[in-house]
């Protein structure tokens, strides 16, 4: 089954013959009039001849497979936050977009924290299953929130009835975080941008580094959520 964007467009040049750029080209340039990915991959594939029933993706078949990737070995789920902290933070092109990393935090709290088994002899590296929950973490968003030019504009009229708490999250997080405004992901108040540290308040900036070693701060626990580490050398969270 095709969860991406990436598979959904490539699936397109496939059976139409056309090339994967010329695909999202064409698919890019539609969406950039405001409209929805699907909504714009269902007018190119019509355009292009081909049957846009069969250009689908559901977004509850992604979460159910986000999430498995993310139940399956607690300790590389940690891992995996601390990257995509730092990719939220990064200034780079390849910088992950605020939303998808606001899915994340909603997904992750979806999950139990103990490891339900010991870790698995996989020697699958962390970064492809990175890569996999980052794809599929974007696409999500392009789902269940509406979008417009200038970015989320709500949930989706056609967003799963149990995908709605997720869509309504991530777009009020992302809005405030439009505004200048972030929810520290340690105590979940809300602060200004310039006041936090990493990805958390001052506060629990200050509470982590004394208590903890930086190991530990990826593992522990506040009462309701996790904590995590400050990513690299504690610069301030600037944007
Ligand atoms: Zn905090």
């Amino acid at each position: 089954m095709i969860l991406t964007a990436r598979d959904l467009l490539r699936k397109i040049a496939q059976d139409s013959g056309l090339d994967y750029p010329e695909v999202a080209k064409r698919v890019n340039r539609d969406m950039s009039k405001g409209r929805g990915f699907l909504q714009s991959v269902g007018i190119i594939v019509e355009q292009i001849g081909l049957n846009p029933e069969q250009y689908r993706l559901n977004p509850v078949s992604i979460v159910d497979e986000a999430l498995r990737i993310l139940r399956r070995d607690y300790s590389q789920t940690l891992m995996m936050s601390a990257v995509l902290a730092r990719m939220v933070e990064s200034d780079a092109k390849d910088a992950l977009p605020p939303p998808a990393f606001f899915a994340f935090l909603e997904l992750l709290s979806a999950i139990p924290d103990a490891p339900q088994h010991n870790k698995s002899e996989r020697s699958v590296a962390v970064d492809e299953d990175t890569t996999r929950v980052i794809e599929l973490l974007t696409t999500l968003v392009s789902l269940v929130c509406e979008w417009s030019k200038d970015g989320i504009r709500g949930v989706a009229t056609d967003c799963p009835e149990s995908l709605v708490p997720i869509a309504r999250s991530v777009f009020r997080k992302t809005k405030l975080y439009q505004g200048g405004l972030w929810t520290c992901i340690s105590c979940g108040r809300i602060v200004g941008i310039k006041e936090t540290h990493a990805l958390v308040c001052d506060e629990c900036d200050v509470k982590m580094s004394r208590v903890l070693p930086v190991v530990d701060r990826l593992t522990s626990k506040e009462p309701e959520r996790r904590v995590y580490g400050r990513a690299d050398h504690g610069e301030p969270f600037k944007r």
